[in-house]
């Protein structure tokens, strides 16, 4: 498979490029060239098939000239120790529990696949990278974790100040080693236009060996296409006509969802679910987009006005609203309704779900309430532990946190503050490297 730039179709690279690239030199994302057919692939995986079985399988069916059928596996393996999980929460939503990995976050498994890819590559080369990403919470502890003690690759984690709960603050800070986190004063959007201004800076990109690691990077992408397929592959048997509810934020998750249907697995579509920052649900109402600045919720890390992967929606859908429409349908969820759903879920079923969820929690209720479908997913993006104040606040239960991140809470913070301009993530960068 083939890749090309979201603003300039001449411009083709091959996985490992798009891979270290991250971002295009032209400034656009890497959307896969042509459109693949896995059907019959797809079609073949039963509930009885793995979850590192079908990652293998579709790495290798996608990226046949980069990676070996053997490099293919290993890289599945290696990546995801961890796997998906579905609850059944009634007859008419079930949850896909993606928060199972080491910071327990849904990010995981792009970050742990992409880790993975990157050490194959630069082993191939003897090259060294450094990763530059933004997070508006959960992207940087799962990049850190996927990276720490690699030999060949440092990280640099950007993340606005104030605005990510204390303990995600310590699974970015905390870890050390090839870990760095930059703590911006300013907002997500601050970060992540820094980070994409570095990419675009020829003073840092001929000196250092620039990589990202964010929902921008292809190789975090491909790998959420997974665990739609094999939740499919759990469910087909019994249920027909499933519907994906994605809470999105940047919307790599709902895009990689989309890539997976593109290539064959034949779900009905997707529900996208957002908190106050409804830059999509409005762009299908009215057919027009604009970003706005991030507001702050509980829900915090899809804080995103001006999600970035819009441009690869707008370019899978020929800048059509009516064509996002036939796939998509999308709801906002406030902060009044997301405590309200972490209660009712908790009394009605005996389970607590993160604010996150409760968000896609929200969405289905609204999208059942317009069509008369029953068989919804929602994607469970966060481990409930991680949002104590939040959930306690609303339940008076305090959800259990995972052993991973007990751990974190002894550990000391070590942070390096910066302004949040573009010139102050340049001279880091300069006089570091
Ligand atoms: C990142 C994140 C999201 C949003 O995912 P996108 O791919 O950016 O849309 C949702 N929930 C949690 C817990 C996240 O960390």
């Amino acid at each position: 498979m083939k890749f090309i730039s979201t603003r300039d179709n001449g411009n083709i690279v091959n996985f490992s490029q798009a891979l270290f690239q991250g971002l295009a030199p032209d400034g656009g994302l890497y959307i896969p060239k042509e459109k693949k057919d896995l059907s019959q692939l797809i079609n073949s995986f039963s509930e009885k098939t793995s979850f590192v079985e079908i990652a293998s399988e579709i790495t290798y069916a996608l990226l046949k000239d980069t990676f070996s059928k053997t490099q293919s596996q290993e890289i599945a393996e290696k990546a995801f120790t961890f796997q998906p999980k579905i609850v059944n929460l009634n007859n008419k939503i079930s949850i896909l529990e993606l928060f199972h990995g080491r910071s327990c976050a849904f990010k995981d498994f792009g970050a742990s696949f992409l880790a993975q890819s990157m050490e194959v590559l630069l082993e191939e080369k003897d090259k060294k990278a450094v990763i530059l990403t933004a997070t508006s919470g959960d992207t940087g502890s799962a990049v850190a974790q996927a990276f720490v003690n690699k030999d060949n690759i440092d990280v640099i984690i950007l993340y606005p100040s104030g605005r990510v709960s204390p303990l995600q603050e310590k699974q970015l800070t905390s870890i050390g080693s090839n870990i760095k986190a930059l703590e911006v004063k300013g907002s997500f959007d601050d970060c992540q236009r820094m980070v994409k201004t570095a990419f675009t800076d020829s003073d840092i990109t001929e000196k250092i060996n620039l990589s990202s690691a964010n929902s921008i990077n292809l190789g975090r992408l491909i790998p959420q296409s997974f665990y739609y397929i094999w939740a499919y592959s759990q469910i087909k048997s019994s249920k027909s006509d499933s519907i994906f509810v994605v809470p999105s934020g940047n919307y790599g998750n709902l895009t990689a969802g989309l890539y997976a249907q593109s290539w064959g697995l034949d779900i009905k579509g997707y529900v996208a679910a957002t908190n106050a920052n409804d830059v999509i649900p409005k762009y299908l109402e009215s057919g027009l987009y604009s970003p706005i600045p991030s507001k702050h919720t509980l829900s915090n890390a899809m804080d995103v006005g001006s999600p970035s992967n819009y441009e690869r929606m707008a370019s899978f859908f020929h800048n059509d609203v009516d064509n996002f429409k036939k796939k998509i349908e999308a709801f906002a969820i406030d902060d009044k309704q997301t405590k309200n759903i972490i209660k009712e879920v908790y009394e009605k079923e005996n389970y607590i779900m993160c604010p996150h969820t409760a968000v896609g929690y929200g969405a289905a209720k609204l999208y059942q309430e317009r069509h008369s479908l029953s068989n919804m997913m929602v994607l469970s993006t966060a481990h409930p532990g991680k949002f104590t104040e939040v959930i306690e606040d609303v339940i008076s239960v305090k959800p259990e946190l995972p052993e991973e991140l007990k751990k974190l809470e002894r550990r000391e913070k070590i942070s390096i503050v910066v302004e949040n301009t573009d010139e102050a993530l340049k001279n880091y960068l300069l006089t570091t490297y």
